[in-house]
Formats: C-alpha cells, structure tokens, sequence
C-alpha cells in the first residue's frame, strides 16, 4: 500500500519508520525540517519510567521500552539514559499509593524511601519528614531530538521519502482514496496518517478534537557545588515531586546544569503558527524559589530555556483512532505533556492499524475518540 505519515514528530517518525520496515510505500510529510524546535518532540531529555498511577499506562511501557532498545540497537547511538527515577511527594498522597500498586500489578521492581534514605542514596535532593520517594531504576530520559532523527534516518534506509518543509494543507476522502493536497500538489494515497501534534484541530476543523494546546516552558539553573551529586549514573535520578507537580533531570552531557520545569498546564496556545515567546521572567523566579528549598548546591542562573507545546485531552488520555467518515485516515494525537516516552509504541500502533494488522494486544478502547465525546458530554451535563 501506498501510506502517507503527516507530521513527523516523535510520533509521526517512529510511525513511518514501522511503515517503511513492513515493506508498504512510506511517504512522510513536515511542514518544518526533521528535528525542529516549534512542537513537542525537540530537546535533550524526556522522562521515561514505568512510574504511573495507571496500570494501563505502566504496562503500555513494557512494550514502548522494548521498542525503544530495540530503535537504540539498529540506530548504533545512545538515545536512553537509564539513570534511575524518584517519584515523591506526601506519603499520603493517593497519586503514590497508585503508582505503588501499578509498580506491584505490573510486576516491576521498586524501592519506598523516606526523606533520610533519598538523601543518602541521592545527595543533591532535600525531601521533608513527610515526604515518601518511590525510586525505580528502569526510569531514566530519552535524547528526544536524537529519536526522531533516528526515526527518520532508519525509515529512509527501508525506503521512506521524505517531504520536510512541506505543509499539508487538507486531507480528503473521494472513492476511498485518500488524498494530500500539499505545496506539491494533489497525492493520491491507500491510506493516511495524521500526527500532526497541536495542530491537528487545524487540520480536522470538523471532528471538534478535544485538544488544547499549551505553552509550556523548561529552564537549566547552573549548579552551584558538588557537581559529582547532578550526574546521571545513578547519583541523581529523573524525578517528579507530585505535591509542587514539577519534574527534572540529571546533567544531561550537553547543556551545563540541569533541567527542571513545572508539569501544569500553561497558557492556552490559540494560533499554534505565531511567533514564540521566551521563558517569562516570572516563571524563572518560580523555578529558582523552588530549586532553592529542594536542591540547595544548585544556582540561580539560567544557563539554558526554552519553550514547548503540550497538546491536552481533558483527562491525558492519547487519542488513537481512525476517522469515522474517512476510513482510511488514522490519528494519534493528545499526548499531554507525557507522551514522549510512548511515541514509539503509538507509532507502531497506528502503523499496525493502518496496514490492517490487528496484532497489538492491550485494549484500547478508551483511545478512541467516542470515548472522549461521552466524557465532554459528561462535563456539560454535570
Ligand atoms: C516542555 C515539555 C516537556 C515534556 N516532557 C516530557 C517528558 O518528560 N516525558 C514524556 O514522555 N513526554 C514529555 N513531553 C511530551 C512529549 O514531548 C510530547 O507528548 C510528544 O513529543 C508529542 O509528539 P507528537 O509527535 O505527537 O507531536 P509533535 O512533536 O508536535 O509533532 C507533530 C509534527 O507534525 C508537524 N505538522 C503539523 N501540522 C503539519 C502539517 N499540516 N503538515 C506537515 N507537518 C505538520 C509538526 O511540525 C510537528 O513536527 C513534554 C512536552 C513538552 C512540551
């Protein structure tokens, strides 16, 4: 079949790559060059980990990190540092009693540590008396940029083409084809994937997609002593502190200091083509304040920002689906600000999909498009 992917992000690139490795015509379009800076998928570092309060999302990981070694493996490169996770917050919080029992359900090994024991094996972080850390060695980050760089790299060596600096402008359906019109013209495909990240609505105006994007931004403070405490081979861990609903990293190799950034949502995106903004100067206040009561040897300069789009769904539910008046386009969007870490396994779902191999096992149902309708409809009936 001849199978189009629009939109090659984290998503989108591992998309085509699996289209391409199963033989079908891969043709990949981005309306900016591979490894662009305006979406989500850019970067050093993304947070990977079992650590969810969903079971579903936990076991969805057994098979995104088999994908991910298995893409380390035939790309020759690093692109998984797995330097450990802690996942802390109050002891009673509900968010890490979850996650306990995802961890227990799914089988995976964990370690529970007071605030002593984090700061023994985890010298760098200062957790309070009534704070409980749950550490997961699997967890660690993805070099983002990298992936899709390598994504793309090995989907043209199965023999993808394609399209960077070439936008779609409408994706329609005539006698079951599909066709992409674009600044090359009108293309006719089999079938057509669209993983276009926050400006997906732009391109379905009609479907109504329970998307809304925001802007997010990461900052890099400087680290002030004991630069042996920020380093990643188990010294200081990926972490996510679920009370101030932050999250951080390890020295990443490449940009001095380390990256921590606030995980809620920020301001609504309404053009997702305007120009962006930097990091507001109230927001690196914000993050200084908090790196002063949490990582004491760390500075307060910032060596490195930057901005970023998260495409919400109201509960970070990912939408996967196929579009029900166009049978032959196929979706993925929604990834929440979290969705990095599952962007292989979502490319590998939708190009199964898309090529009529229904072999993936887990369900899921509660991706699909409907389901979010009947949680809106909820919302406005309450
Ligand atoms: C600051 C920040 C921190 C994050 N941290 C984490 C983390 O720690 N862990 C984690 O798992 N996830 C994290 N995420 C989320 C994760 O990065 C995103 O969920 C993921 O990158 C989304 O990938 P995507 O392929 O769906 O979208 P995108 O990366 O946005 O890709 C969409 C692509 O489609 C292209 N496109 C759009 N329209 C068209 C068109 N008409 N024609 C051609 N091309 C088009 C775009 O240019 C873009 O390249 C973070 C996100 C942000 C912003």
């Amino acid at each position: 079949m001849k199978i189009a992917v629009v939109g090659l992000g984290g998503t989108g690139s591992a998309a085509l790559r699996f289209v391409a490795h199963s033989g079908h015509n891969a043709i990949g379009y981005e309306q900016f060059h591979i490894g662009h800076a305006h979406g989500s998928s850019h970067g050093e570092s993304r947070i990977i980990r079992y650590t969810y309060p969903d079971v579903l999302f936990t076991q969805m990981m057994s098979d995104a990190y088999k994908l991910w070694f298995e893409l380390e493996k035939e790309a020759e490169e690093e692109l998984l540092v797995q330097c450990g996770g802690l996942y802390f917050g109050d002891s009673n919080d509900p968010q890490i009693l979850a996650t306990e029992r995802s961890l227990i359900e799914a089988n995976l090994p964990f370690e529970r540590l007071n605030a002593e024991q984090v700061k023994e094996k985890h010298p760098a972080f200062h957790l309070y008396s009534n704070e409980t850390a749950i550490y997961q060695k699997d967890s660690g980050f993805l070099r983002a940029t990298r992936c899709v760089e390598a994504n793309i790299r090995l989907a043209k060596k199965h023999g993808a083409i394609i399209h960077e600096n070439t936008k779609v402008q409408e994706i329609y359906t005539k006698n079951n084809k599909v066709f992409i019109q674009s600044s090359l013209g009108e293309e006719e495909y089999d079938r057509v994937i669209v993983t276009a990240g926050p400006w997906m609505s732009t391109l379905f105006k009609s479907l109504n997609l329970p998307l809304v994007p925001t802007r997010q931004q990461i900052v890099y403070l400087n680290i002030n002593d004991h630069e042996e405490y920020f380093q990643a081979n188990g010294t200081f861990p990926v972490w996510i502190d679920t009370t101030d609903n932050l999250y951080g990293f390890p020295n990443d190799g490449h940009i001095a200091g380390i990256k921590l950034a606030f995980h809620h949502c920020g301001q609504v995106i309404t053009d997702v083509d305007a120009e962006r903004t930097p990091v507001d100067e109230n927001y690196l206040e914000e993050i200084r304040s908090y790196a002063r009561k949490r990582f004491p040897n760390l500075g307060s300069d910032v060596t490195f920002s930057q901005t970023c789009i998260y495409t919400n769904t109201p509960n970070a539910d990912f939408i996967i689906d196929r579009v029900n008046n166009q049978p032959n386009v196929f979706l993925v969007s929604g990834c929440s600000g979290h969705g990095f870490k599952f962007t292989i396994l979502l490319g590998k779902i939708i190009a199964m999909m898309a090529t009529d191999d229904n072999g993936y096992e887990r369900n899921l149902d509660r991706f699909k498009l409907s389901s979010f309708h009947k949680i809106l409809n909820k919302f406005s009936d309450d």
